[in-house]
């Protein structure tokens, strides 16, 4: 098969393939299989090569098997059960018997030669040899499930084309390697080629690994050899991390890494990526993409050229175990053997009065420098301490960074041996004299990343309220930022969703959603939001909608703080009521929904602002409702009031149906939730309420209503004239008064008031808070002004987001 690619395909390889690597974890059972295989017909381009590891803990069990056959007993034999049990289970499962056969067959073969192995009939010399089966099995069963999903694919034991030199850094034979790759590749546009990661062949023949984790460096390999643009490492997390969130709360994913940030990473013993992974990369061409296997639609972390991008601190990273040796400087021979040493270390000092010099491993390499020593035979004027731990901010310029300052004051409480910034500027790296845990860490993380934190902001309800809400939050978005990461990362509808963890595009985010929303359900949204990557989480509800307020105890319980426009869940029933008071106090969220009463009127400040001082809220009467309060103050003589309600529907000042209007229902529920925002308890049964519709008009379709709007008139005629008789007007006044002794009583209805009054002369549309209290109570507080429009509730919801803020960055 050994064509010669012509030099146009070899063009188009480069082009056209970019190689994927999956890990062991993202394999570890039937179901990751087939989701490796769906990724890799989804997100992999034809041609595309995909490199694998070990299936599982594969390598974990076979490096056992060879302990084990050391010692005697059965324990060999029995992992070895287990294994082929493992193995050929996957087999049966994801192929089927009818597929299954050809690779049971092989598999029986490969496993017959570990019994032979574990018996002692077959020495086996090297460890890589046995080794090697790991990732061949795996490659040949993702092969083989994506040919039985009807993909064209082969696998390539990554032994026939990668050529390397047994060295512990086994190193790498490009020129031929890269030839039989391309041999092996080139001619079969269209197949994608399933490699195993982690093995090469050495020079005389014999199986090498590049060492535990290899195949994230032989992705890279793979990648450079085909002169590819871009390597995705698919992870079970979200690309790469401000620190390990196996051991820290309340990490963020990185949107990007510069390459040197990357490998600073790595050489610090960061396990995101195999120290190795960048040495083979053409920097100026290529990308690694480290991005989840599990939640493909997650932000994903790209690592490239990002070197011009603000200095940051981006990544925290530890290690809880380092050795340090400290050399004699006296000898001048171990001196040089040390410059010699082909393994930097996390750090090095000398202090030249005492001549000695300081070197700092990760404790991995702890086999290696020992063996280095003995074959020195310098172990005498080395000494080896334990009891050291290493911790360090990645990021370049790392110095010109707040939280390099942050670092070096947070540390200043701790047993600092050294604080060192390294030679490229992009880590800071601390020797510490003492064990690390997880509470010191996540506090140095948090002082480093969370001096500004972030809210995640999902909106639904993408109408009038929430056009104008977005607009402003775009225009006001910098100055936000200042106090918080705030980032609109979801829009929705009641039918559809655009979600983007790392935040919509908020210019002409219309045309983003009609693009990129997809059908959702709220209840399933919400199990799925505690993964987003911010520090807090808030639902902005600018729908109408009963069954969006009926999941506000769900939304508490998930983390979500509320801002709502939403009157559903103020004013709901009691018992509803009480559940989502009771439920947002346990898991202490903030709710906030200053705009459901008055639109963007600042009326429940000044009311918690007047109880806060010791003042007693006694009455709060007045016109709630800017619909109603144009109809009447429209209202004269000779007008009719059948022909205001139509105007006001076609105006857009009624609600559709505008008998919710005229039946007060709006209004019930605006006076619930202000005497609810004063402790009263208030609930549905409690408030008298006289509606204007017309009994014949009650139980009609909307459209008759419509059609029948004039049986209005006779009744309203008839309330206009009685008013007139004394010099007063009708107006729909909404009350509630508390009495010395604390008794509620609350109503709505029409009222004739004197035509002077200042109830009366309102502009159509105006809202009016007339406040009682005990301070007030002479001269009551009014509060007036426009009580709907979407600037000035978008304004309100605004408002409400800023009280949000501040509560979070105080207690936060
Ligand atoms: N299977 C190998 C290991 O477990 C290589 C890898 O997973 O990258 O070390
Ligand atoms: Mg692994």
């Amino acid at each position: 098969m050994s064509v010669e690619p012509s030099l146009d395909q070899i063009r188009t390889v480069a082009d056209n393939v970019q190689v994927h690597k999956f890990g062991g974890s993202s394999l570890a059972d039937a179901f990751c299989y087939r989701r490796v295989a769906r990724i890799v017909t989804e997100y992999a381009g034809a041609s595309d090569v995909v490199v694998v590891s070990a299936a599982g803990d594969t390598t974990n069990r076979i490096l056992a098997i060879i302990k084990a056959q050391r010692e005697s007993g059965d324990t060999a034999d029995i992992l070895l059960d287990q294994l082929e049990r493992f193995q050929q289970g996957l087999i049966t499962e994801l192929l089927g018997t009818e597929f299954a056969s050809p690779l049971l067959e092989q598999s029986t073969i490969d496993f017959q030669r570990f019994r032979d192995f574990v018996s002692g009939e077959e020495h086996i010399e090297h460890e890589a040899e046995l080794l090697s089966y790991g990732e061949l099995w795996s490659a040949r069963l993702l092969a083989a499930l994506l040919r039985k999903q009807g993909t064209k694919a082969e696998h390539i034991d990554a032994r026939d084309f990668l050529k390397a030199e047994d060295a512990p850094e086994p190193i790498i034979q490009e020129l031929e390697s890269r030839h039989n790759l391309l041999n092996r590749v080139a001619p079969f546009p269209g197949t994608r080629f399933i490699v195993t990661g982690f093995i090469a062949r050495g020079l005389q023949g014999e199986s090498l690994t590049l060492g535990r984790n290899g195949s994230d460096y032989s992705a890279t390999l793979v990648g450079s050899l085909l002169n590819s643009k871009q390597v995705t490492i698919w992870k079970d997390v979200a690309g790469v991390y401000s620190a390990d969130p196996r051991k820290i709360e309340r990490v963020v994913s990185l949107p990007t890494l510069d390459w040197s940030e990357a490998e600073e990473l790595a050489r610090l013993g960061s396990p995101v990526l195999h120290p190795r992974t960048f040495q083979p990369v053409d920097r100026d061409r290529m990308v690694i993409s480290v991005r989840s296997s599990l939640k493909v639609e997650n932000q994903q972390t790209r690592i490239g050229n990002f070197e011009h991008t603000e200095p940051k601190g981006k990544v925290f990273t530890s290690l809880s175990e380092v050795v340090l040796f400290k050399v004699e400087l006296n000898d001048r021979e171990l001196v040089k053997q040390l410059e010699a040493l082909d393994l930097t270390p996390l750090v090095s000092w000398t202090e030249p009065e005492k001549h000695q010099q300081y070197l700092v491993f990760h404790q991995n390499h702890l086999n290696y420098i020992s063996q280095w020593l003995e074959r020195i035979k310098a172990g005498n004027a080395v000494t080896q301490i334990h009891g050291y731990s290493m911790v360090a901010l990645v990021g370049n310029r790392i110095q010109e960074t707040d939280q390099y300052n942050t670092f070096k004051l947070q540390l200043d409480d701790q047993q600092v041996r050294r604080f060192a910034v390294s030679e490229d500027g992009c880590s800071a790296v601390a020797i510490l004299e003492q064990k690390l845990d997880n509470r010191l860490l996540n506090r140095l993380h948090s002082q480093l990343f969370n001096y500004r934190r972030s809210l995640g902001v999902l909106v639904i309800g993408r109408g009038n309220i929430g056009t104008a809400w977005l607009d402003l939050f775009r225009q006001q978005r910098d100055r936000i930022n200042q106090v918080m990461d705030v980032r609109v990362i979801g829009i929705a509808n009641s039918k559809k969703l655009w979600l983007d963890y790392s935040g919509v595009e908020l210019n002409d985010w219309q045309a983003g959603f009609d693009r990129l929303s997809r059908p959702y359900v709220l209840t399933e949204l919400l199990r799925e939001l505690p993964n987003a990557p911010y520090d807090e989480l808030v639902m902005i509800d600018l729908t109408d909608a009963k069954p969006v307020a009926q999941l506000y105890p769900s939304l508490f319980a998930n983390g979500l703080h509320i801002i709502s426009a939403n009157k559903r869940a103020g004013s709901a029933e009691e018992s509803l009521y009480r559940e989502i008071r009771t439920i947002q106090h346990e898991y202490k969220r903030e709710w906030l929904y200053n705009t459901t009463v008055g639109a963007g009127l600042p009326l429940n400040y000044a009311i918690n602002d007047l109880r806060g001082s010791g003042d007693e809220i006694r009455s709060i009467s007045g016109i709630f409702s800017g619909t109603m309060s144009w109809l009447f103050e429209n209202f004269t003589d000779g007008v009719k009031f059948s022909d205001l309600v139509l105007e006001a529907k076609k105006r857009g000042y009624s609600e559709p149906d505008p008998r919710e209007d005229l039946s007060c229902q709006d209004l019930v529920r605006k006076l619930l939730i202000l005497a609810r925002e004063i402790g009263l308890n208030l609930d549905w049964e409690d408030i008298s309420v006289s509606s204007l519709v017309p009994e014949s008009l009650r139980d009609i379709s909307a459209s008759e209503f419509l059609e029948r709007a004039e049986e209005l008139d006779e009744p309203m005629d008839h309330m206009l004239k009685e008013a007139a008789k004394e010099g007063n007007v009708p107006r729909l006044l909404a009350s509630f008064s508390v009495s010395e002794e604390g008794r509620v009583s609350a109503k709505i209805g029409v009222e004739y008031i004197p035509a002077g009054d200042m109830l009366a002369n309102l502009i159509p549309g105006e809202n009016i808070f007339v406040i009682y209290t005990d301070w007030y109570s002479e001269m009551p507080l009014v509060i007036s002004g426009p009580g709907a429009g979407k600037h000035v509730t978008a304004g309100g919801v605004q408002s409400d987001l800023n009280q949000l803020l501040a509560k979070l960055t105080v207690t936060g």
